[in-house]
Parts: structure tokens; C-alpha cells; sequence
């Protein structure tokens, strides 16, 4: 191993997870207040595109808005057009060339700076996103120290595949087998973890030595500028990650279909990651390599709740994964399934809790929830509500918040669902829970299994041997025992589903960054 490999492994040590802000102490909760009057002050303003040095304006604009308050526009961003994605592809070809040279212990060590500057601006990156996608303090900061943890952890993942990779020895034969990166990524982020995802993806493909056009959802482009503003900062070469806003429906297909784009790193719902696998896969003329994609999609996430459960920790489990920020994670529990005897005592309790939530402006730390995404989303799960009347009973919620202006719907749960209604099979993304009841512990398993998702799942009980049995025949990426089915922690709990809920990966896990990898054995005969 190289004298620098030592040195910035030894500076670095071992991973461990960021920890979160602790907002009972005083001296934290006046720093966040003072992020979000510096923020506001900075809202509004508008981003340029960038591809390699170059600033770009364009006539397409993109308004990114507050959706606690949608008359507050965020930022107004100069959008991508299919002209702007081929100069961005081409820039990123080319940087490729020089970049991939750059030794893996710089590029790792990128990493390092960057998460070190999030960490001194943890609180301004937190207030962008209450203000942007509506996340209160607590799932703001969550999501800001999820970012940071993927750059340690990616960071130090690059120095361990880096060097040679050991092989069997053959007598009279010098063999070695080295990961080398892939070439131009086009990276596709979603809007509900506008830091740690589009941040993961970004940096798993830098730090391999590829080269990245990041297209940042519409709905969530500020804080990725703020990302981008970062690694300029920290020396990151210009053409290295290319700036393209735009809306999916105009740039993703040119993105996806160049030449030149080599891999697509995805993360959003099952439509759009299906037409992307799709696409990726066709055939044309000048494409070199079969496009590698990595798609991260829905979920349809149950917790099990059994009759030798502690209930009380089951309803407190079974609140926050539903309704933590709002329902509107790919890991959000939508789904209870409730062994039969304790049924109504479980509705009981969960109902108890589900009253109380708060709803209204993500700022005020006074909401524990905030508002949905925007209009669109608002009037979607409003019409899987009305749905829910027809499928279920209506326990509690399954109304707009009236005297406010932002997307806020109230905690919604729904019970006696049958396990193939509509509100229990499709992914809703917003405050929407369905209750079903199940006439036994195996039963419930089948029902948790019956969807064509398989994210993350959780079960409630004393017994081991059903713990046992879940972890066996419970089918999905993640799954919890005893505990919610949110709030991965990168290193300790690697996330990605099975089935419909996308390739199989595993983000902040060991084998993530092979996915922007490919391994050349080399071997040669000795004389
Ligand atoms: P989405 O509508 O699929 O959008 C995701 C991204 O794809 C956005 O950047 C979007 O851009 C872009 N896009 C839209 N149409 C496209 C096209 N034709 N070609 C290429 N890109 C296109 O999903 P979302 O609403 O942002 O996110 C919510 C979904 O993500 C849920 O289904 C959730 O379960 C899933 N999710 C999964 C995971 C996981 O780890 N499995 C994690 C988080 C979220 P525009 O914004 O411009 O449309």
C-alpha cells in the first residue's frame, strides 16, 4: 500500500454514523433558528446550470417552492435541455479520460473534506430542506447527517477495493486484479431525501473514478446546488459532476440514451425506474457496452404486529414509520397486519397516538408533521383516500388541513382492509396507513409477502422462534425486529429491496460501490 493510502486511512480511522442534533438542548435549537432566518433571507434566488467551468442560463425555468408555504419560491432554476444533456455527456466523456488517473486516495479523500464542510454547515443544509421539501428539524438533520455518513463511509470503502485485489497464487505467474470505474454515470435522485440520496449515488460514482451528470429532482434542485457549491469548494475538478436540472420528462430520455452515458444510477418510483431500465437496455447504434443500471424504487412496507407482542412498542413503531415525514419514505411502514386477538387493542392504542400528531409549517418545531411534496402528490393521495372509504373504515384522518395555505393532510388510517385492496397493494407515498387484521402469525407472514414490492418490513413479538421464522420467510431488503421499519443508518443497516422495489443493491453497504466498478485481472507470465 502506498505512503498516501496510509496516511489518509490513518487520519481518518473507522467509520462511525454521524450523530444527530439533540434539539432539547437550548444551544442547538437557537442554531437551527438562526439557519433558517439565514436561509430565508437567501430564498428565492436563481441557479445556473454547470457543465465543466461553465455557468449556463437557459429560457426553461424551474421553480423549486416551499411547500409548506407555496407562494415562497425557493430558487428558480435555468433548466437542462436535449441539447444541454449531449454538451453535459460529451463533458463528462471527456473529464473521464483524466479523472479515472486521479489516485483513489484523492478522490476518496474529496470525500473527506466535503463531509467535513457539511458537517460545519450541518444546520444551513438542514434549514434548505424544511424549506425546500417540507422536512421538519428532526428529519431535516436526519437526512443532513445520512449525507455525511455516505461520504465517510464511501470514502473509506474506495481505500479498501483501491489497491490490488488478493487472487489465488499460480507458481510462475504474477496476477493481479484491480476495480477500475466505468466511464460517464448519469445520476437521477428523488426529492424525499434531496441530501442523502442524490449525495450517495453522487459520491459512490465520483469516488470510483467515473465522472457524473446529476439531474436533481424538480422538486428538490436548491439543496443539490448547495452539494455541487461544496465540492467546487473542496477542489473537485470542473467536468467531474455536471450540474443538469431539468424536468424528467424532457432530459431523462436524452440522458439515459446517450451514447455515451455508460451507467444510470436511479432512484425514484417503479414507473419511472422500469421505463429507465427499459431504455437503458435498447440496443442502437455507436453504444459500446451493455448500460449498466442501479435503480432504487417503491415500497408497499408492512409491519407485523403478533398476539404476543408488546403493543405498546408496536403502536409507537407503527406511528412514526407511517408518519414520519409524512409518509413520503420509500421505507414508510403503509401497511399494519394484525394477528387477530389483539386487533382491536391495537387500534385502540394506535388510534390514541395518531390523534395527537401535530400537522402544519415544517419550521415550526412545534408540527411533527409537515406538509406533502406538492399539489400533485396533495391530490393523489386524496384520491387514494377517497378509495380507502370505499376499501376499508376510515379510523381516523382522511381530510386536508383547511386553514392553511401548504399540502397538509392529516394522519390517516384506515382499518379492516382485505390484503389485495388497492391501498393496501399501491404505494400512496403520503400519511396513508392500512390496518388488515390476519387470522394468525403465518398468516400475517403470507399477507406481508402478497405484493410485488420488497423493501422493508418489521415485526412486533416475544417469541424468537417467530422472529426466527420472519427472518427466514419474511422476503425484503431490510427487515427490523422489534423495532420501525425507518431510519436506516448507513454501515449498520445497508438498504435496498427486492422484487419491484428495484436491482437488489444495497446503499451504505460493502458491496454498494461495486456497482460503479468493474474488475480487470491481469496476468502475467513470468520468465
Ligand atoms: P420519481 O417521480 O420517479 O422521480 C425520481 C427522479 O426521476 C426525479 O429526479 C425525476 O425528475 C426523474 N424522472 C422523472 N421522469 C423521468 C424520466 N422519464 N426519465 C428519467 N428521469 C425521470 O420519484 P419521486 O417522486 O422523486 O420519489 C418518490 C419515489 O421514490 C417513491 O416511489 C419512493 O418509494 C422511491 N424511493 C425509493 C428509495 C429506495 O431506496 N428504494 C428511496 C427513496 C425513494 P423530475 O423531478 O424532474 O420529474
Amino acid at each position: 500500500m502506498s505512503g498516501q493510502a496510509v496516511d489518509v486511512k490513518a487520519r481518518v480511522g473507522e467509520f462511525t454514523n454521524e450523530p444527530l442534533v439533540d434539539f432539547s438542548q437550548g444551544e442547538n435549537r437557537r442554531k437551527m433558528k438562526e439557519a433558517l432566518a439565514k436561509v430565508k433571507g437567501e430564498l428565492g434566488r436563481e441557479y445556473e446550470l454547470r457543465i465543466g467551468a461553465e455557468r449556463l442560463q437557459t429560457k426553461e425555468k424551474i421553480k423549486s417552492i416551499n411547500p409548506s408555504h407555496p407562494d415562497q419560491v425557493v430558487g428558480v432554476f435555468h433548466g437542462g435541455t436535449p441539447e444541454l444533456v449531449e454538451k453535459a455527456v460529451e463533458t463528462a466523456a471527456r473529464t473521464f479520460e483524466t479523472w479515472k488517473e486521479v489516485p483513489y486516495q484523492q478522490r476518496a479523500d474529496t470525500l473527506f473534506r466535503a463531509a467535513e464542510r457539511m458537517r460545519r454547515r450541518k444546520f444551513e443544509l438542514s434549514a434548505w430542506m424544511i424549506y425546500e421539501v417540507g422536512k421538519t428539524r428532526v428529519e431535516a438533520d436526519a437526512d443532513t447527517a445520512e449525507a455525511i455518513d455516505f461520504c465517510e463511509f464511501y470514502g473509506r470503502e474506495m481505500l479498501r477495493l483501491g489497491p490490488p485485489q488478493p487472487l489465488t497464487p499460480v507458481p510462475g505467474e504474477k496476477n493481479y486484479l484491480e476495480y477500475i470505474p466505468l466511464g460517464v454515470g448519469a445520476v437521477i435522485p428523488p426529492w424525499n431525501f434531496p441530501a442523502a440520496i442524490m449525495i450517495g449515488m453522487t459520491t459512490a460514482a465520483i469516488v470510483t473514478g467515473n465522472t457524473v451528470v446529476l439531474k436533481p429532482s424538480s422538486d428538490s434542485p436548491t439543496i443539490a446546488a448547495k452539494f455541487v457549491d461544496i465540492m467546487e469548494e473542496v477542489g473537485l475538478p470542473p467536468g467531474v459532476l455536471n450540474f443538469l436540472p431539468g424536468r424528467g420528462s424532457q432530459v431523462g430520455d436524452p440522458l439515459v440514451l446517450h451514447p455515451k452515458t455508460r451507467f444510470v444510477a436511479f432512484t425514484g418510483s417503479k414507473q419511472v425506474g422500469l421505463r429507465i431500465s427499459e431504455l437503458a437496455a435498447k440496443p442502437q447504434p455507436g453504444l459500446k457496452w451493455v448500460r449498466r443500471t442501479v435503480l432504487e424504487m417503491g415500497g408497499k412496507d408492512a409491519i407485523i404486529v403478533d398476539n404476543e407482542a408488546d403493543l405498546d412498542a408496536a403502536a409507537d413503531g407503527v406511528a412514526a414509520a407511517a408518519y414520519g415525514y409524512q409518509g413520503q419514505k420509500c421505507s414508510a411502514c403503509s401497511r399494519a397486519i394484525v394477528v387477530k386477538d389483539v386487533y382491536p387493542e391495537f387500534l385502540k392504542k394506535l388510534e390514541e397516538r395518531v390523534k395527537k400528531i401535530t400537522v402544519g409549517p415544517a419550521e415550526d418545531p412545534n408540527n411533527y408533521m409537515g406538509p406533502v411534496i406538492n399539489h400533485s402528490a396533495m391530490k393523489s393521495i386524496l384520491e387514494y383516500i377517497e378509495i380507502g372509504k370505499k376499501e376499508g373504515r376510515l379510523l381516523t384522518g382522511g381530510v386536508a388541513v383547511k386553514d392553511k395555505d401548504g399540502y397538509f393532510l392529516t394522519p390517516t388510517v384506515f382499518a379492516d382492509l382485505a390484503p389485495k385492496a388497492r391501498i393496501t397493494q399501491e404505494e400512496i407515498f403520503g400519511p396513508v396507513l392500512a390496518v388488515i387484521p390476519a387470522k394468525d402469525y403465518d398468516q400475517a407472514l403470507e399477507i406481508a409477502n402478497d405484493t410485488e414490492y420488497g423493501l422493508t418490513g418489521s415485526v412486533y413479538s416475544k417469541n424468537p422462534e417467530k422472529l426466527r421464522r420472519a427472518a427466514s420467510r419474511f422476503h425484503v431488503g431490510n427487515l427490523y425486529l422489534n423495532r420501525k421499519c425507518t431510519g436506516a443508518k448507513v454501515g449498520a443497516h445497508p438498504f435496498g429491496g427486492f422484487n419491484m422495489s428495484g436491482t437488489d443493491s444495497k446503499a451504505g453497504g460493502r458491496d454498494y460501490l461495486l456497482l460503479f466498478l468493474q474488475a480487470k485481472a491481469v496476468s502475467e507470465k513470468l520468465a
